[in-house]
C-alpha cells in the first residue's frame, strides 16, 4: 500500500479497520469503519474476487468514507462503514461463510451494520442473522423493507425534477424527455414514476427480456443499448454501472442534465468540472442515490415505506441546495455536496464536544 497501514487510515480519517480470517469456512474479510460522529458505522458488503488484500483495503477505505459523507448530506444519523469480503477460489459453504461472518460484525458489538452489496444479496446478510442482531436491508418476511427500488427510483425522481426546474425553470416534468440506461429495480420503477409524470421515456437494457417487458408494461421507448447516448433528450439517466460519464460521452452527447441511481458514475472525478464548464447539470450519484441508504435507515427506526418514500422524496431540496451551492460559489456539484456533508459533520461534531 506505499505508505504504512496506520498512515493510509489516518490520510482520510477512518478510525478503524478490522480484519477476520476463518479458515474452517473459507473467510477472509475486512471491516472499515470511517467515522461514527453521527451515529453506527452502516455500510455494504462486497463479496468479490479481489486481486490483492491491498486492494481489498482501499475498497472499504473508500467506500466506507464515501458512506460517511452520503450519509451526513441527506441528513441520516449513521456513520460510514464498508465490509469486504475477499471470494476465495474454491466453492464457498455458503451458510457457514454468512455465519462466520455474522459473528465478525457481532463481535464489534453493534459499531458496524451491514446491508446487502455488489456480490451479495438479501438472502445472504438473512444467513448472517444467525449471529448478529446488526444487519438490514431484510426481506418484508423478515420485518424488513424488501427490495429498496422503488424507495431509490423515488429518490432519482425527486432530484431530477430539482435539476429540470434549475435547468429549464420547469416545475413541471410534462413533456419532457428523459433516457434512462438499465432497467433493473432502479431504472424500471423510475421510468413508470417519470411515465405518470407525463416525461416521454427513452430506455434501454442490454438484457433484452428486460427492455421488452418494461417497453410494454410503461410504454418506453426503447433504444439499443449502444445508441443511449445519441437519444435526442434533455436528461440522460444513468441507472445501470459506474464510470459511464467518461470524456468521450461528454463530447458525444447533447443532454443538459445527467441524474441518474448508477454509484460512481464519473470515470474521474475531475469530469465534475468539465460538465460544468458546459453547462450540463450533474447530480451528485451519492446524493441522488441515497434513497437505497434511507430504506435501510427506516428498517432500523421500524419500517414503513410510506415514511421511506416520503424521505427519499426530500432529496429534492437537497438536490436544490447542491445546485444553489455550486452556483454561488462556482465549484462543482459533486464537490459542493462534499462541502455540504463536511459542513454538517463539522457542526455535529462540535454540539457533541468532540472538536
Ligand atoms: P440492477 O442490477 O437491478 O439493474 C441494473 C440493470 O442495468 C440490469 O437490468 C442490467 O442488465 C442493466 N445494464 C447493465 N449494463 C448495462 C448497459 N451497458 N446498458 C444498459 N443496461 C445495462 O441494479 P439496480 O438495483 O437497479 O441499481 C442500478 C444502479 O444504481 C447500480 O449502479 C446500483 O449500484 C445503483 N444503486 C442502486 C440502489 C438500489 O436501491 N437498488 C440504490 C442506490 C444506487
Amino acid at each position: 500500500m506505499g505508505a504504512g497501514i496506520f498512515e493510509k487510515i489516518k490520510v482520510e480519517g477512518h478510525e478503524q479497520l478490522v480484519f477476520w480470517l476463518d479458515k474452517l469456512a473459507n473467510l477472509r474479510a475486512i471491516i472499515a469503519i470511517h467515522d461514527t460522529t453521527l451515529g453506527p458505522a452502516i455500510g455494504g458488503v462486497r463479496l468479490l474476487r479481489y486481486d490483492s488484500e491491498e486492494d481489498a483495503i482501499c475498497d472499504a477505505l473508500l467506500l466506507s468514507k464515501a458512506m460517511t459523507y452520503k450519509a451526513s448530506a441527506v441528513g441520516v444519523n449513521f456513520g460510514g462503514g464498508q465490509a469486504v469480503i475477499m471470494k476465495p477460489d474454491v466453492p464457498i459453504e455458503s451458510d457457514a461463510l454468512w455465519w462466520s461472518f455474522g459473528r465478525f460484525v457481532n463481535s464489534l458489538g453493534g459499531r458496524f451494520i451491514a446491508s446487502e452489496d455488489v456480490g451479495t444479496s438479501v438472502e445472504d446478510i438473512e444467513k448472517a442473522l444467525r449471529e448478529t442482531k446488526f444487519v438490514v436491508g431484510l426481506s418484508h418476511a423478515l420485518g424488513g423493507g424488501g427490495d429498496p427500488g422503488p424507495v431509490s427510483a423515488h429518490g432519482v425522481y425527486s432530484g431530477l425534477k430539482a435539476c429540470v426546474q434549475k435547468a429549464l425553470g420547469d416545475t413541471s416534468l410534462s413533456g419532457i424527455k428523459v433516457a434512462i440506461q438499465g432497467l433493473g429495480h432502479v431504472g424500471y420503477a423510475l421510468a413508470r414514476e417519470l411515465k405518470v409524470a407525463g416525461c416521454r421515456v427513452y430506455a434501454c437494457d442490454i438484457d433484452s427480456r428486460k427492455s421488452q417487458v418494461a417497453g410494454e408494461n410503461l410504454g418506453l421507448e426503447i433504444v439499443d443499448p449502444q445508441k443511449i447516448f445519441d437519444v435526442d433528450a434533455e436528461v440522460f439517466s444513468p441507472c445501470a454501472l459506474g464510470g459511464v460519464i467518461n470524456e468521450d460521452f461528454i463530447e458525444r452527447m447533447n443532454f443538459k442534465i445527467i441524474a441518474g441511481s448508477a454509484n460512481n458514475q464519473l470515470a474521474d472525478d475531475r469530469l465534475g468540472k468539465v460538465l460544468q464548464d458546459r453547462g450540463i447539470i450533474y447530480a451528485p450519484d451519492f446524493i441522488i442515490g441515497a434513497g437505497g441508504l434511507i430504506n435501510v435507515y427506516n428498517e432500523i427506526e421500524g419500517y414503513d415505506q410510506a415514511r421511506a418514500l416520503s424521505q427519499a422524496g426530500k432529496i429534492y431540496d437537497k438536490i436544490k441546495q447542491i445546485l444553489e451551492f455550486s452556483e454561488q460559489t462556482g465549484v462543482p456539484t459533486l464537490e459542493a455536496a462534499m462541502i455540504i456533508a463536511r459542513q454538517r459533520l463539522d457542526r455535529v461534531r462540535k454540539v457533541r464536544g468532540l472538536i
